[in-house]
């Protein structure tokens, strides 16, 4: 299935120009984008995964991860083929680089927003979240769906490396009530070896999406050696301190996989260290994934530090959350930042 990209412009020399990220890829017809899933066909930009979604799976919100944002609920997740970056290390390169890999070739099953809609309603989920490829890619898809999940009492999750462009927040923003933005390092050079981007791009859509309210966690992938120094941490904690230090931050571990086979997981000494940087930094809410111990996967309250969620056992196993609708802290009444009803 395909369908107009409408976020897009005609320039005058016969030009295309795509405004969902910050490739800003200016094609003329049959071109593909570096995404491998936007085309040129007969004068007009196509979404070539419309409709077809390659991933579909019920998860607990909290793999997302998003651990402030309805806790112990159900997102119905999806994802296309195709993406704007080409991480070395992406966990999902099967579905991710799939058409720069098989000749520009697409792949999924058809999905219409409507049966998602109805889907997420069947599976007692809350929320969709659009993850597993890089959503921005699919920006009309994700639209379309979104828009139909709040008129029926849902609500939307962006999984993304943060590549999207101003215009595309703006648009999103009435729709999308939740965001996880990948900062993967904070150096350009790590963005443009690993990555295939930069890094400007990705802290812009950062500030710019949390101005326009929407309620963003941040994820970083620890990878040995490549972006684990204190300085590269300490840069990064300290740049969402500076955005809001209530913008939860988690640190996962590296496995090797993919293009990166030969880089070892990223041992337990370096999450922890990280998490004590972020807390030197200011951040209230760190939370450390791939270790076994709850006590790094709960929430504290930031005033009284009591612990406030409870998250055992596999990830969204064992969620107990004492807060309220509000997000109120039984033991002090502060107010826990998030999005809880
Ligand atoms: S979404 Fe795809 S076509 Fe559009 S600018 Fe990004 S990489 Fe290029």
């Amino acid at each position: 299935m395909s369908e107009k990209a409408w976020l897009s412009k005609e320039l005058s020399n016969a030009k295309i120009m795509c405004l969902a990220c910050a490739h800003s890829c200016t094609l003329m017809e049959a071109e593909y984008g570096k995404c491998g899933v936007r085309k040129v066909v007969g004068g007009e930009l196509q979404l070539l995964v419309y409709g077809l979604a390659a991933a579909v799976n019920v998860d607990p919100v909290e793999k997302k991860p998003m651990f402030h944002f309805l806790p112990k609920s159900r997102a119905f997740s999806i994802g296309t083929v195709g993406c704007n970056l080409s991480c070395k290390f992406c966990q999902n390169h099967d579905i991710s680089q799939y058409p720069k890999e098989h000749e520009q070739k697409i792949v999924g099953h058809e999905l219409s927003p409507e049966r998602i809609v109805e889907m997420t309603i069947e599976n007692k989920c809350e929320s969709i979240a659009y993850t597993y490829n890089e959503p921005i890619v699919f920006f009309e898809y994700t639209y379309d769906t979104a828009k139909l999940a709040h008129a029926k009492g849902l609500k939307n999750i962006y999984v993304t490396s943060g590549y999207e462009t101003h215009k595309a927040i703006d648009l999103l923003a009435p729709y999308i009530d939740g965001m996880n933005i990948d900062i993967k390092s904070f150096s350009d050079e790590f963005y443009k070896e690993i990555c295939g981007a930069r890094l400007k791009p990705v802290l812009e859509a950062v500030k710019y999406a949390h101005e326009k309210g929407i309620w963003i966690e941040i994820t970083t992938l620890l990878i040995p050696g490549k972006n684990d120094s204190d300085e590269e941490i300490r840069g990064i904690a300290r740049f969402i301190a500076s955005v809001d230090a209530s913008i939860p931050w988690h640190l996962s571990a590296f496995h090797p996989t993919y293009k990166m086979l030969d880089v070892p997981r990223t041992p337990e000494s370096t999450l922890l260290r990280a998490y004590k940087i972020g807390q030197e930094e200011g951040l209230k809410y760190l939370y450390v994934g791939n270790v076994d111990n709850e006590d790094y996967e709960s929430t504290y309250c930031p005033s009284c530090k009591n612990r406030v969620i409870d998250r055992s056992g596999n990830i969204g196993q064992f969620v107990s959350n004492e807060l309220d609708e509000k997000g109120t802290c039984p033991h002090c009444e502060y107010i826990v930042e998030g999005v809880w009803k």
